[in-house]
C-alpha cells in the first residue's frame, strides 16, 4: 500500500529503501569512527514519523536512507574529503549520481 505518506518528507519520492535515521546512523558511525572519532560523536540519527516502517527495527519512518545519508555526507565531506568519499562507496543511495556533477 503507497499512501501520501510512504514519501519522503524531504525530496518528496515514494521510500523505496526503508532504513531509518537510526540504524543507518549506527552503521555510519562505525564507519566513520574508525578514522575521525571526533566527527562520529555528531552523527546521530534523527526520528520522522511516517507510514513505512524501517525494515530493520521496524521503527515508522519519513526521511528516507538517500537524503539522510545526504546530510551526513554534506557534514563529513566538510571535514574530511577522503573519509567522504569512503562514505559515499560505502552509503549508496543514489548519492554518486547526484554527486556526478561535483569535482569529487
Ligand atoms: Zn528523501
Ligand atoms: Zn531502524
Amino acid at each position: 500500500m503507497v499512501g501520501i505518506n510512504s514519501c519522503c518528507i524531504e525530496c518528496n519520492h515514494i521510500i523505496t529503501n526503508p532504513i531509518c535515521a537510526s540504524c543507518l546512523s549506527e552503521e555510519m558511525v562505525l564507519l566513520v569512527s574508525e578514522t575521525r572519532p571526533d566527527l562520529a560523536q555528531n552523527i546521530r540519527g534523527f526520528h520522522f514519523d511516517g507510514d513505512v516502517h524501517c525494515i530493520k527495527c521496524n521503527e515508522s519512518m519519513g526521511l528516507c536512507a538517500h537524503c539522510f545519508s545526504k546530510d551526513i555526507y554534506e557534514y563529513i565531506k566538510e571535514n574530511d574529503s577522503v573519509l567522504a568519499k569512503e562514505f559515499v562507496n560505502r552509503f549508496d543511495f543514489d548519492l554518486r549520481r547526484n554527486l556526478a556533477r561535483d569535482a569529487f
